[in-house]
């Protein structure tokens, strides 16, 4: 067995790894079993579930579980997902929907979920979140889509989402419904995919991330139990979870303008000597890159802070995040010229997947409408 082959199998047995290690094998199985795949998942022609597996089993949709003392690091995640997102948008933006409902389990207190939480961090359960309705709900924006209402033993739930990602038939999701009768009340849930009263449409082609495994999602009288309750109180737990939730979006920022700046260089030794007319150079995107990572990873270190200069700063970062994925894409596509017209050059598809992390719930606009607001 050569060795990156001996390599890649301990690192899916052994996912007691250290963050670092955790952070390296995610890397590599990124360089070398991510990037051949990268033009099927953009184009939807593959959904990863092998892959998404496979990367569990590495460590990465565990390495930001609390701890004993109930603190919680979140510095290994991104940096793991930024190492998918220098290969692949989409697979970036599905590590973040796998690790956000890790998140999701790991800080609820029902007791039920403990194991729920393991079969996730591990791979073994697939999912994501349909929150970006509940988060634009918060912040005045729309009204909550689901509905639900007590009933022996559980809620009965009713409602659509327009788009939920890394789904599929075995596949769960955490969401919120407002309590029928008790307008304000809201709880957080698991969807499981599986009900036959959940059901899954396929969503019109997008520009990008069409293998993400995004559907449309309607809840016809879905039964939902206790023990798939995340919160019944969801408004406090939505307050310990939303630094994580949006915290982990900068690593699909991070990783995107990292190969932005791969994709100046390369193209440096031939367009060098007109690229440099260009108002914006790859050592421009280095510093706000530099300083994108360090400031990410020094509030990744307390996602629970319940400052609220803390949780200004964090949607601060997210609005600069997405602004500078977009201008890095933007000035990659520049510097590459015809070659980066080309849809076989990744430099298109980095522009597309860009687009993505500025609209991607919490939205710039979104994001702007709540610094304005705090
Ligand atoms: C590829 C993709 C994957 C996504 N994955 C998820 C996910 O996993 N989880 C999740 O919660 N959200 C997901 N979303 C939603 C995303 O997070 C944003 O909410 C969405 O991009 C719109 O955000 P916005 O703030 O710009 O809202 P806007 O686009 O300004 O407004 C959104 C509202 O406009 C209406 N609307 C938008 N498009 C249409 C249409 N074609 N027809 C009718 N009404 C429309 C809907 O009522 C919707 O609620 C996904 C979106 C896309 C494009």
């Amino acid at each position: 067995m050569n060795r990156v082959a001996a390599s890649r199998l301990s690192v899916v047995e052994d996912s007691d790894l250290p963050p670092a290690s955790i952070a390296d094998a995610v890397a590599s199985i990124a360089r070398n079993e991510l990037a051949p795949l990268a033009a099927d998942i953009d184009s939807g022609a593959l959904y990863p579930a092998d892959l998404l597996r496979r990367l569990g089993g590495a460590g990465a949709w565990g390495s930001h579980r609390p701890d004993s003392r109930g603190a919680a690091d979140l510095r290994c995640a991104i940096a793991s997902i930024a190492a998918l997102g220098e290969v692949c948008g989409a697979t970036a933006f599905m590590a973040w929907c796998q690790n956000t409902l890790a998140w999701y389990a790991m800080n609820s207190s029902n007791p039920a979920l403990a194991g729920f939480a393991d079969d996730v961090a591990s791979g073994k359960i697939l999912g994501g979140t349909g929150l970006s309705n509940p988060m634009k709900s918060f912040f005045g924006i729309e009204k909550l889509k689901l509905k639900g209402g007590r009933t022996e033993g559980g809620y009965i739930v009713r409602g659509a989402l327009p788009w939920v990602s890394n789904l599929g038939r075995d596949h769960f999701f955490g969401t919120i419904f407002e309590v029928e009768d008790r307008p304000g009340e809201i709880v957080m849930f698991l969807a499981d995919c599986s009900d036959p009263s959940i059901t899954l449409q396929p969503c019109k082609p997008f520009l990008a991330m069409d293998g993400t495994g995004t559907y449309g999602v309607q809840f016809r009288d879905a039964f939902v139990p206790d023990g798939l309750i995340l919160a019944e109180a969801a408004a406090p737990y939505v307050k310990k979870i939303r630094a994580g939730f949006v915290l982990l979006q900068a690593g699909m920022a991070i990783g995107l303008i990292r190969d932005c700046i791969a994709i100046m260089n390369e193209v440096e030794g031939s367009l060098g000597h007109v690229n440099r007319y260009l108002p914006q150079q790859p050592a421009d995107f280095q510093g706000l890159l530099s300083d994108l990572e360090s400031h990410t990873m020094t509030l990744a270190r307390d996602p629970y802070n319940a400052d609220d200069g803390y949780w200004r700063a964090v949607v601060d970062l997210r609005l600069q995040a997405g602004d500078a994925a977009v201008a890095a894409a933007h000035a990659a596509m520049l510097h590459c010229g015809a070659r980066g017209y080309l849809k076989s050059h990744r430099a298109q598809r980095r522009l597309r997947e860009a687009y993505f992390v500025a609209i991607v719930t919490p939205a710039t606009k979104q994001l702007r409408k709540m610094l304005h607001d705090v």
